[in-house]
């Protein structure tokens, strides 16, 4: 109930107005988002770099409206990629959305967007992370991405999403992993229809497991997305069990959630990477983040009146 209603109102558009313009709104937001600038984010990374934690940085926004808006986002994460180089992040990325470069308006512009930022992240050493929106995207998604990473020099410098909530997962990653392409396992964001996705929970954490295994002996360097303990546990204890190397693939996690989970893995040795979200279009974001938690609206609430 708590869930659809903070879905529901990730989607306000008079709310989100009024919320991203409040100063109460950004300080709120603060808990899940970096700031509001460039030189915010690159100071989060460096701090998680220090603790020896790498970082994905995304510049927040969804669905443009116009070719221009599209162009200002790509502008913002060429800015990212060269300050990764600047500030000497060495292990750091980039996340974007395909609906904020233009993919609504022409899928042509997206395409040729993601291009201009992959050749941008072979020459900074860096990757692209193709984030995985609504159902509607994923074979769109999943054919950019193959796309573009089959083009000379971009073998392993963009890599893309898997939803374990969706029935076609197992699939998709058998036909990226085929291309070599480098895959994020996440539980999946998104409210979908029980024709695509597992309605329940505990279905949906099953097939996490099962393809967690699948990504895990596929020889190739993935990153697994999930503040699930269980799904971690039984992840160590397979990944010790068949003797795979704990550098061959990555936890991930959300900016500000779970630190204390962030930081006991890596004392443990395993390899984190934090997705670090920044920028004034930060309201969809942090109520998906309410809504996947609820609990957490309480808990926001009373960070901001102790303060
Ligand atoms: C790095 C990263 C990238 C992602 N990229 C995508 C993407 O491209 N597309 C997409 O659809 N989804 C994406 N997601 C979101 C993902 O699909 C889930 O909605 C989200 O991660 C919650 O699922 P969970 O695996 O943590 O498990 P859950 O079962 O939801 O949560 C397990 C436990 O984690 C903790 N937890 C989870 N969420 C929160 C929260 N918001 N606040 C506080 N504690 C929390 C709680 O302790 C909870 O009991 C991403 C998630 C991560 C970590």
């Amino acid at each position: 109930m708590l869930r659809s209603t903070f879905i529901a109102l990730s989607t306000n558009k008079p709310l989100r107005r009024f919320s991203e313009r409040s100063a109460v709104g950004r300080r709120l937001s603060s808990r899940f988002v970096a700031g509001m600038e460039i030189d915010e984010v690159m100071r989060a990374a460096l701090s998680l770099q220090n603790l020896g934690i790498a970082s994905t940085l995304d510049a927040l926004g969804e669905s443009v409206h116009s070719a221009e808006e599209a162009q200002k986002h790509a502008t913002t994460y060429h800015q990212l990629l060269d300050g990764i180089t600047r500030h000497k992040l060495t292990d750091s990325n980039v996340s974007l959305k395909l609906t904020q470069m233009g993919m609504d308006l022409d899928p042509s512009l997206a395409e040729s967007i993601v291009r201009d930022l992959t050749a941008h992240a072979v020459q900074a050493n860096s990757f692209v992370r193709v984030d995985m929106e609504g159902s509607p995207y994923t074979q769109a998604t999943i054919d950019l991405v193959r796309r573009v990473h089959s083009l000379p020099g971009n073998r392993g410098r963009i890599g893309t999403v898997i939803q374990a909530y969706l029935y076609r997962s197992e699939a998709d990653i058998k036909t990226l992993t085929a291309d070599g392409i480098r895959i994020r396992l996440c539980k999946g964001a998104y409210k979908e229809p029980a024709e695509l996705a597992f309605p329940a929970k505990k279905d949906v954490d099953a097939n996490y497991i099962k393809l967690t295994r699948q990504l895990l002996t596929s020889g190739i360097f993935h990153g697994l997305a999930t503040h699930d303990e269980a799904i971690i546990r039984d992840t160590k204890r397979f990944v010790d069990e068949n003797k795979i190397s704990r550098d061959s693939f990555e936890f991930q996690m959300l900016y500000g959630i779970r630190r204390d989970l962030q930081h006991a893995l890596v004392k443990e040795g395993f390899r984190m990477r934090v997705y670090i979200p920044f920028g004034p279009e930060w309201y969809p974001y942090f109520m998906r983040r309410l809504a996947e938690r609820p609990a957490n609206a309480i808990f926001i609430a009373k960070q901001f009146f102790r303060n």
